[in-house]
């Protein structure tokens, strides 16, 4: 179906990007429309695991992503006050090794740019800066899009790969259902150089406490350093990259934390806060000449590490669908077969994870060590990721 298909993807974030690489790697005419005037990612790290750089590689972009990623040794996971120590999983020779990709660790705008340079090489004038959808109407031959400066668009089909606050998604299914998880993320990047020594290791490290969760990891070859602390907490509700609180707040929403943690927070200029939301998961993403992909369809709790990976599948699933079928709705059909099942269970995954991160046995000095010693048994931390990593969006049927 690939001859002469225009689809357009509305949305130039890490779904939307690769998703329009794969469309034009099978010979579609895709154009990719972004709200944003000047394209860039905020300051944040991603982890991505063997599943979603199998995909990446595919594209031809394993070399230039690794040149800028980080590489860790293991993960590892700590315990709130005391910092005692496990091993989590080896990220290093035993993920190339089991599931063919190391796990990198990367900036999101050094993944960001990659793509989108990228994209502009392979597809030169078709990335579409200042287009924010308002609206869209589809018939039996096209998809008519309105964007907010007046102008409109006509394409063959088009994908919703348009994040969180989907406009694709509420003209197909109406508004979503967000409610508030209870949880609220802090971020922030710091350079590496004057950090202590136990906070520069080549590890990425999950910190596992009463009522709350630290992630750590390098970025850029370890030159600097990702925190993500997620708090239990009930009263912050904005969902948005881009709001900062103070190092007091987040300095007293870990208190008691091990040093190590104390002395990461210190050293965040101005940490960002995120309230976390759950929403239902969708039966279907698809309607006629139109579909869904990354968090547009499936948003999740980061507590798997999984949504940017999701988001990367998606589109190179969608893509081998629309090349291997003769009708649109044939392809959206066998995307959403192959694709829904999976998504759901990340989603249901990180919720359960908030449970495991957050539990209270985790306050006991007595139980806690005997909890994480079970919880994060090899077999258990096995069943819990391995079918995550071993999955190959380039071969699963469509
Ligand atoms: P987005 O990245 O949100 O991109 C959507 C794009 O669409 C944006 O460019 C936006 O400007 C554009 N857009 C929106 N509306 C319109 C419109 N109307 N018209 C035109 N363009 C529009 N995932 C991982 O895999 N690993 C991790 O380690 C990880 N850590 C995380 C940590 C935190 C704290 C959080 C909150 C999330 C984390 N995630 C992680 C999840 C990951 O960030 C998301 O799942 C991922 O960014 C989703 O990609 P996307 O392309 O679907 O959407």
């Amino acid at each position: 179906m690939t001859d002469n298909l225009s689809v357009a993807v509305c949305g130039a974030g890490l779904g939307g990007l690769t998703a329009a690489l794969a469309l034009q790697q099978r010979g579609v005419d895709v154009t990719l429309y972004e709200q944003t005037r000047q394209l860039s990612e905020v300051g944040a790290g991603l982890q991505l695991s063997a599943n979603a750089i199998r995909v990446l590689d595919s594209l031809g972009l394993f070399d230039a992503l690794d040149r800028v990623a980080s590489r860790p040794a293991g993960k590892r996971v700590r315990l709130w006050d005391s910092g005692k120590t496990w091993p989590l999983f080896d990220l290093g020779g035993e993920s190339q090794e089991r599931f063919g990709f190391p796990y990198l660790m990367i900036h999101r705008a050094d993944l960001h740019d990659t793509l989108r340079s990228e994209f502009e090489r392979r597809a030169p004038g078709r990335l579409r800066l200042g287009h924010r959808l308002e609206s869209f109407r589809q018939d039996n031959d096209t998809v008519t899009m309105n964007f907010a400066d007046g102008s409109t668009a006509v394409h063959d089909a088009m994908v919703g790969a348009d994040g969180v606050h989907s406009v694709v998604r509420s003209g197909l299914f109406g508004p979503s259902d967000p409610k508030f998880s209870g949880c609220v993320a802090w971020r922030g990047v710091v350079p590496a150089a004057g950090l202590r020594d136990e906070l520069r290791v080549p590890y990425g490290t999950n910190w596992i406490g009463p009522h709350g969760h630290v992630i750590q990891y390098p970025l850029r070859g370890g030159e600097l350093i990702n925190f993500v602390g997620i708090v239990e907490r009930d009263d912050w509700s904005v969902e948005s990259w881009n709001i900062g609180g103070t190092t007091e707040e987040l300095t007293n929403d870990f208190d008691g934390w091990h040093p190590d943690v104390r002395s990461l927070i210190r050293a965040i200029d101005t940490p960002m806060k995120w309230a976390l939301n759950l929403r239902s998961t969708m039966p279907s993403w698809s309607q006629g000449r139109v579909t869904l992909l990354g968090d547009a369809c499936h948003p999740t709790l980061p507590f798997l590490a999984q949504g940017a990976c999701m988001a990367i599948e998606d589109g190179v699933v969608l893509a081998r669908a629309i090349d291997a079928h003769d009708r649109l709705e044939d392809a959206h059909a066998a995307y959403e077969e192959a694709r829904i099942e999976r998504t759901t269970a990340v989603v249901t995954g990180s919720a359960d994870n908030a449970d495991r991160f957050h539990n209270p046995l985790l306050a006991d000095p007595a139980r806690a060590e005997e909890y994480v010693s079970e919880q994060w048994a090899s077999t258990r931390v096995s069943g819990r990721y391995d079918w995550l990593f071993e999955y190959d969006a380039l071969s699963v049927p469509i």
